[in-house]
């Protein structure tokens, strides 16, 4: 509707929250343990280096194929994009991360009980930018549910659409310290790429994924759902 394209849009003054007492519950430490008050020090540590940050910019539908998807002159090849931006003609392109400070205060550490615990509070400040990413979205763009895909979380989107999503957001390096390493995996590698989009029901990647037991899944496994709203008919 006339709106033009806008530059890539950087979160960089995301706020850090983080309950010691949740970080604790999640690594199954009881309150009053030594692990509890070793815990407690490292997410004092972590929410003061923190600078979680994200990057993302408006792009629009430019071109549709069977199983591709054009933005912004950048093709996508993926039979679930593809239908999920059917009725769709401005999407999300993103990145966020926890940071490099953060990373590089976690390689600083020296046991592996310590380094794990990190990448739990990595994790968990991630998350939190995420969701502050999300709600800035719907917010600054009047949407109401929004949905997002990952390049690598699906068979059907392979990692190696990285670089076209790298491509199509600008400067990632530059403007949030994100880069892509020879294999396509993100550094620091807690960080999230991917496009997100206008929805009337949600969509969850994880409906069209059968991994049993995975500690990430947001959304029961639909084994109907491809046939139903994916397959070439
Ligand atoms: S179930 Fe797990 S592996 Fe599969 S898409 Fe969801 S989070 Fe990723």
């Amino acid at each position: 509707m006339g709106e033009m394209p806008v530059d890539a849009c950087v979160l960089d003054g995301i706020d850090v929250q983080l309950e010691a007492s949740n970080v604790a519950r999640r690594l199954h430490a009881e309150k009053g343990a030594e692990d509890y008050a070793a815990i407690q020090d490292l997410v004092g540590q972590a929410t003061s280096v923190a600078k979680p940050r994200a990057m993302y910019k408006v792009a629009y539908v430019d071109g549709r194929g069977e199983d591709l998807v054009s933005l912004d002159g950048v093709r996508f090849r993926s039979r679930v994009l593809r239908v999920n931006l059917d009725d769709v003609h401005r999407v999300f392109p993103y990145v966020v991360t926890c940071g490099t400070e953060l990373d590089d205060w976690s390689a600083r550490l020296g046991g592996f009980v310590e380094r794990y615990w990190a990448d739990c509070i990595k994790e968990m400040i991630l998350a939190s930018a995420i969701k502050c990413l999300h709600d800035h979205i719907r917010q600054e763009h009047g949407l109401g549910r929004i949905s997002a895909m990952n390049p690598g979380s699906l068979p059907d989107w392979p990692l190696s659409e990285q670089e076209g999503l790298f491509r199509l957001i600008g400067d990632v390096y530059g403007s949030i310290g994100v880069r892509l390493s020879e294999s396509l995996l993100m550094i620091p590698t807690k960080s999230v790429s991917g496009i997100y989009f206008p929805t009337e029901t949600s969509y969850e990647n994880c409906q069209l994924c059968p991994r049993p037991n995975c500690p990430g899944r947001r959304a029961p496994y639909d084994e109907r759902l491809y046939r139903e709203k994916f397959a070439k008919r």
